[in-house]
């Protein structure tokens, strides 16, 4: 953490040399952690920031009246490029050295073309535009470029048309939402849920879920399944895409980029032999399971050439094999950010623009998952793809379309105060719930803590809070990461109210083995008692093509880790442990479960800074709330 502090102050010294310097700090790993005095350097640099961007918009104008780029603008873009690592990657996962830089160029090179548009280019020019941007600030290849350009632009010109009063300021601070880039705009941040009043203050950490015993009830988790219909075993699998191993990318010459016949740890998703064979193996293995969660993202990476009609091919596909294979036993589907065309956008019920509808998907899952849903559903699926259904008496499922809120959603841009309308449903539901005497499980593609619009993430907190008695558990997918989530109270952060579990992923894309979860959770309370995580060893699958891959159960969270029970308190006594340097070795093994033992990921080691980044992952769940990772950032090493 000192190292990072060095790197930011020394760098505020000589501008040129700054911004360089700045702008290209290398990626070392993800980091939730701000170093000390790290708000203070962030306003030192914010001069240098501000400097930088003038200069990328005056010489962006220089470029668009002379017709060529000067030798000063084809710098400024240079010492701005991404490197072909953090492309990749989540927003969240990338250092914090990099918050400010980012912050920089996206203010710099989005504000440019924000003005440039708003003074009256065509498509045309900010397509053309665009692309040259995003290829030179090396964002992408040409092509994806193109392709990603060509299937978002009319959205974005939509809403910076209609909202002229949406500033660049505001977009990169949505879409950044870090330290460095803060959000000073009320229209995104002045709107609230009504939440019930008759809730009691948290005055203790949420306790009480009784140990595993025999009437269980066995719940499956299945998420993340990304099947790639273009998925071709002995195709290049480092072609530099977000997609690879695809027939359209060719075999290698270097045998040892080709992908292998079960999937590869590299950006390449799910062949049909892999997806079939992980539904199967649910089935055989585990035909005594009472439920199926089913948590979204069936589409694969290729984001930027999707279609509907390609994304219902997938979909229709995947659900009908579940269908097949769980002809009795009920599988609750919710949507993932991939469902949808372009990727990431779901519109919000404010524009009645027919090519802006994601209704063709609401309509889709109405469809396809009426099967196992009870007639009511139907109607909020084709409002906006959520649902709930009673199970059996005195339990409820809510499934939720979270995706809205993910930061790389443009229509949160346009009205972010249409996201109230899901999670004013989900409380009001809560509440009737409460009234019955239920209890309820949660489902949402999104995590909480995952790039969730950070005013979304605190209005969910205040649900979660007011009705903590009522939520026995939440599930959610989408990081591909065996992890879970422990939710603190706002005011009073020492009290644990609620803990999500994530299930992991059946791709390999990127780094980790294929998994699932299998959950047991208490008849009475609804809550999970234990959990087990199953996955097979890419390596030694792809060694084997012709044998099925050797599944095996990784871990029982129970065993593993001797908790008193899964309750929010006895989770929070895991973290208080992990948070110590006791705790360290038991901290390593939750982060190689996470990456579920992938050979991929074990070769490079996760020092310990990165450790305690993977612990306040845990306990983070608003972007702009840290306390609880400082907290333990103090603990944890001495
Ligand atoms: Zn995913
Ligand atoms: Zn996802």
């Amino acid at each position: 953490m000192q190292r990072n502090k060095s790197v930011l102050l020394g760098t505020a010294t000589l501008l040129s040399l700054a911004l360089l310097l700045v702008l290209q700090t290398p990626s070392v790993e993800a980091d939730r952690l701000q170093p000390k005095g790290y708000r203070e350097t962030v306003e030192k640099l914010q001069k240098y920031y501000v400097k930088f961007e003038d200069k990328v918009s005056r010489e962006f104008r220089r470029w668009k009246e002379e017709g060529t780029m000067s030798q000063h603008f084809r710098q400024l873009i240079q010492a701005s490029a991404i490197g072909k690592s953090e492309r990749a990657q989540e927003i969240r996962e990338l250092p914090t050295t990099r918050e400010g830089p980012l912050c920089a160029i996206c203010r710099g090179f989005g504000g440019s073309v924000l003005e440039f548009r708003r003074e009256g280019a065509s498509r045309e020019e900010v397509y053309n535009t665009t692309v040259e941007l995003c290829t030179m600030l090396n964002l992408q290849e040409e092509s994806i470029c193109r392709g990603l350009i060509e299937l978002n632009i009319d959205t974005i010109l939509y809403i910076v048309d209609n909202r002229p009063d949406l500033t660049s300021a505001s977009l990169c601070a949505v879409v950044f939402q870090s330290g460095a880039c803060v959000l000073d705009d009320s229209t995104f941040t002045d709107w609230q849920v009504d939440v019930d009043s008759n809730g009691t203050p948290v005055t203790a950490s949420k306790a009480g879920t009784a140990q595993r015993g025999p009437n269980d009830l066995k719940i499956v988790q299945i998420t993340d399944l990304h099947f790639d219909p273009n998925y071709r075993t002995g195709y290049n699998a480092e072609c530099g895409a977000p997609a690879c191993c695809r027939e359209s990318q060719g075999i290698p010459e270097d045998t040892s980029a080709a992908a292998g016949h079960w999937g590869d740890y590299r950006n390449c998703d799910t062949p049909w032999n892999a997806i079939e064979d992980l539904i199967d193996r649910v089935a055989e293995e585990h035909s005594d399971a009472d439920f199926v969660y089913h948590t979204g993202d069936i589409i694969d990476h290729g984001i930027w050439e999707t279609s509907i009609g390609y994304n219902v091919r997938s979909i229709n596909r995947v659900i009908s094999k579940l269908r097949d294979t769980f002809p009795e036993t009920p599988v609750y589907n919710i949507l993932g950010n991939h469902e949808a065309h372009p990727t990431n956008v779901y519109e919000l019920g404010e524009v009645t623009r027919p090519d802006f509808s994601t209704n063709w998907l609401y309509h889709l899952s109405a469809d396809l998952w009426s099967h196992w849903l009870p007639r009511a559903a139907q109607q909020t699926i084709r409002l906006g793809g959520y649902y709930t259904a009673l199970v059996r008496p005195g339990f409820r499922i809510i499934a939720l379309n979270n995706n809205d809120c993910y930061t790389f959603n443009w229509w949160i841009l346009f009205q972010p105060d249409a996201l109230k309308g899901q999670l004013q449903w989900l409380h009001d539901v809560l509440l009737q719930a409460e009234q019955a005497g239920e209890k309820v499980h949660i489902l949402a593609h999104l995590p909480i803590s995952s790039d969730c619009f950070s005013v979304w993430q605190r209005e969910y907190r205040r649900i979660l809070e007011r009705f903590r008695d009522t939520i026995s558990a939440q599930f959610h997918g989408h990081t591909h990461k065996d992890e879970f989530n422990v939710f603190y109270a706002s005011e009073n952060p020492e009290f644990a109210v609620g803990v999500a579990w994530n299930g992991g992923s059946g791709t390999a894309h990127t780094n980790v083995n294929p998994n699932y979860v299998v959950y047991y959770v208490n008849p009475e309370t609804y809550e999970v008692t234990d959990f087990e995580s199953y996955a097979y060893n890419l390596t030694s699958a792809n060694l084997t093509p012709d044998e099925r891959p050797d599944w095996f159960r990784m871990y029982s969270f129970q065993e593993e880790y001797g908790l008193s029970d899964l309750s929010p308190a006895g989770v929070d006594e895991l973290i208080q442990r992990l948070g110590t340097p006791a705790g360290r070795d038991e901290l390593r093994r939750y982060w190689e479960y996470k990456v579920k033992l992938a050979d991929a990921s074990l070769v490079s080691d996760c020092t310990e800074d990165c450790l305690l980044n993977h612990l306040c992952e845990i306990v983070t769940n608003q972007a702009d709330d840290l306390r609880k990772c400082q907290e333990l950032s103090d603990t944890f090493f001495d």
